[in-house]
């Protein structure tokens, strides 16, 4: 049965790789990742030899079982941080698992926990939203529920579109409502900003560079909102008598 250990790099910082990370890259039959050449220049670095197969968000589904039959003990990177956080590596686990083979995570760098920490807002509770949809009612839905949440939301994000979803999450929970937006973790040009919604979103309005977590606190005040929207039951019950 397939035994395949995920395996986190570094998320910009190269000294991020642990010691136990090098010792598994260097036992595996071979190392699967999302980008050859991305993770070719990470085993490089570490001085490793070994074979390098793609398994992509798109590849691996048909590829997976083929790989793991040829390399059994087969190590997973992504491209950067914990393999299963907001990358294929999740899949992956549920394919091994239903092959009937076994998984073993090795601890190591991850954005969203260095994030979290540097955001000093009340994280004691939290809910990780990785990438939220981009568009739609699918979008919008999860706004709603993020607002609605008291526990802190961990919100991916990538720099084209932050400034548009500060937009969307100040709408979404109020501009008073407190977040932080961290930057280039680990990387020269690292930074925190700290602020209410609206000068978040004031700020970061041009948008900015770089790879971006943003964390918003949970509410502290009960919702209006909840109170009943009547005009929004009188539609569906309208359009549930058609
Ligand atoms: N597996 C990764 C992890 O463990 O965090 C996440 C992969 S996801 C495809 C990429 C996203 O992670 C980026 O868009 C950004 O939101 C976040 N990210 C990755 N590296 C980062 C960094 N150095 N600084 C801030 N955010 C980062």
């Amino acid at each position: 049965a397939p035994h395949v250990t995920l395996v986190p790099t570094p998320i910009g910082n190269l000294s991020d790789i642990t010691l136990r990370a090098i010792e598994v890259l260097k036992g595996a039959d071979a190392v699967a990742c999302e980008d050859t050449r991305h993770s070719g220049a990470l085993l490089h670095h570490l001085g490793i030899k070994k074979p390098l197969v793609r398994l992509d968000a798109h590849t691996i589904r048909d590829r997976a079982g083929g790989v793991l039959e040829k390399y059994p003990r087969l190590a997973y990177v992504s491209d950067a941080g914990t393999p299963g956080i907001s990358d294929p590596g999740a899949e992956l686990v549920e394919i091994v698992l239903d092959l009937g083979g076994t998984v073993e995570a090795l601890p190591g760098p991850t954005a969203f926990v260095p994030a979290l920490v540097l955001s000093g807002l009340k994280i004691a509770r939290f809910t990780f939203e990785g990438f939220l949809p981009r568009s739609g009612r699918e979008r919008r839905e999860r706004l709603a529920a993020l607002a609605r949440r008291e526990e802190a939301s961990v919100v991916y994000e990538s720099p084209h579109r932050l400034a548009e979803t500060l937009a969307d999450l100040a709408e979404a929970c109020g501009g008073a409502r407190r977040a932080s937006v961290t930057r280039e973790l680990s990387k020269l040009h690292e930074e925190t900003r700290r602020g209410s919604l609206s000068e978040l979103s004031a700020l970061f309005e041009q948008g900015a560079r770089g790879e971006i977590v943003v964390v918003v606190e949970g509410r502290s005040e009960p919702l209006h909102e909840e109170a009943v929207d009547f005009e929004a039951m009188a539609r569906l019950l309208a359009d549930e008598g058609r």
